[in-house]
């Protein structure tokens, strides 16, 4: 115990010491996804716990990883940070990461949120639910994500264009729990119900809902908190979905470290910092998601919906399915 709080100590020492002297090897690189607002505290706090700079770089998913394979040797990314399994699952694949060795980083994030041969981690958890009109539409009307293809909901149901990554990975996991024909027969009862054409984006799909387009849709959760943080009436609320079976679709923001990272002893301490408490809350409280570690209180319009029972399938599914979901997706007419 003693020997464990000397290290601590001497360790602490050495980081505050000499900060100026060691800018230049101190400076972690990362490429990212996630918009710069939701970030960069996550950034600032890193920095101010560790004296370890970060520069970092923003684009969409698909352009990060192309750009870190276009870059190969060269790049100056350590670490990849992007949202959605199917996309971390497509950086592994596309050979852009390495497996990251680190004993905190595995028993902190459960199996099922993170790649078997450690190429990614999920550090911050969101759910893609079933949400209704709070008024027109009673909580105990639906249950399954499958009650949604039901003709009892024709005209009545807003939904998300199936080119974005998170239905992809919705269907990519039905398929996993159910079977291709199973899940086929639900999305074309989606469809069938559908009120509009689908939208570009989650926030239109629960403004749809609250303006009367439709009483129900399927979001993710982070979006719904962003809208009740502005507007605490919004009419809106989550259906915890699957709770006898299943359990509710979820899916992670994520983070590896680069294949030619020039730094990958910066990238494991970024990492292991990643599943603090500290970082953890910064993701709970500025995006409304759900910590992946254990204990840490999410923010106080996410706490107001209450807990559920998240599906356990591993989110490699998402990717391993995901051209099976998309062409399932254009089978059923979901534009
Ligand atoms: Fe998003």
């Amino acid at each position: 115990m003693q020997r464990r709080t000397f290290l601590t100590a001497l360790t602490a020492a050495l980081i505050a010491a000499p900060v100026s002297a060691t800018v230049a090897a101190e400076t972690l690189t990362v490429y990212t996804s996630r918009n710069e607002q939701l970030i960069q505290p996550v950034f600032d706090a890193f920095t101010k716990a560790t004296g370890i700079t970060v520069r970092f770089t923003t684009d969409k998913d698909g352009a990060l990883i192309e750009r870190l394979k276009a870059e190969g040797e060269n790049t100056p990314a350590d670490v990849l940070i992007t949202v959605d399994a199917g996309n971390l699952w497509l950086a592994k694949r596309s050979g852009v990461l390495q497996p990251l060795t680190s004993d905190v980083v595995l028993q902190k994030i459960p199996a099922h949120l993170r790649d078997a041969d450690n190429h990614w981690f999920g550090v911050s958890l969101r759910a893609r639910t079933v949400m209704r009109h709070v008024e027109r539409v009673r909580a105990d009307e639906i249950a399954r994500y499958e009650d949604l293809a039901d003709p009892k909901w024709k005209g009545r149901l807003c939904l998300r264009t199936s080119k974005n990554v998170y239905n992809q990975s919705l269907v990519a996991t039905m398929i996993a729990d159910l079977g291709e024909a199973k899940t086929e027969a639900i999305v074309k009862g989606w469809v069938a119900n559908l009120a509009t054409l689908p939208f570009p984006n989650d926030t239109a799909v629960l403004e749809a809902i609250a303006q009367g387009i439709c009483d129900v849709g399927i979001t993710n959760t982070y979006y719904l908190g962003r809208l009740v943080a502005k507007n605490p009436q919004f009419p809106v609320v989550p259906v915890w979905t699957n709770q006898q079976d299943r359990g509710v679709h979820v899916n992670v923001s994520g983070v590896g470290v680069t294949k030619h990272a020039k730094h990958p002893e910066l990238a494991k301490r970024f990492i292991e910092w990643l599943v603090t408490s500290d970082a953890q809350k910064i993701f709970a409280e500025q995006n409304h998601e759900y910590p992946v570690v254990e204990g840490t209180p999410v923010s106080p319009v996410v706490a107001r919906w209450g807990t559920f029972q998240a599906s356990q399938t591993p989110l490699s599914k998402a990717g391993e399915l995901q051209r099976a979901a998309v062409q399932l997706m254009d089978r059923a007419g979901w534009r």
